[in-house]
């Protein structure tokens, strides 16, 4: 178990305000990007890949219009979030 607050999705890369893991449980927050919720497709790192294909198999689609219009306005880049995603849930 881990003392730490997981920010960035574990899916997608996607580092916004909410908080997905505290030390160690999930929080049942839903990524605004990729639409995880933590603990259904992230709980473990096969899920963590299988979602995340998934994902960007289907266009990588945001689950709020609304933070995809603030994050395209800011020059968003889905390879750059990508390479957000820690080393150990690539
Ligand atoms: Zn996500």
């Amino acid at each position: 178990m881990e003392n730490e607050t997981e920010t960035v999705c574990r899916v997608c890369g996607h580092d916004g305000y909410e908080v997905f893991w505290e030390d160690g449980w999930p929080t049942a927050e839903i990524c605004s990007c990729c639409g995880n919720e933590s603990d259904v497709g992230d709980n473990g790192v096969l899920g963590v890949r299988g979602y995340r294909g998934y994902w960007v198999g289907q266009g990588a689609p945001w689950r709020s219009p609304s933070a995809e219009r603030k994050r395209k306005s800011e020059g968003w880049d889905l390879l750059r979030q990508l390479a957000n995603i820690p080393p150990r849930w690539r």
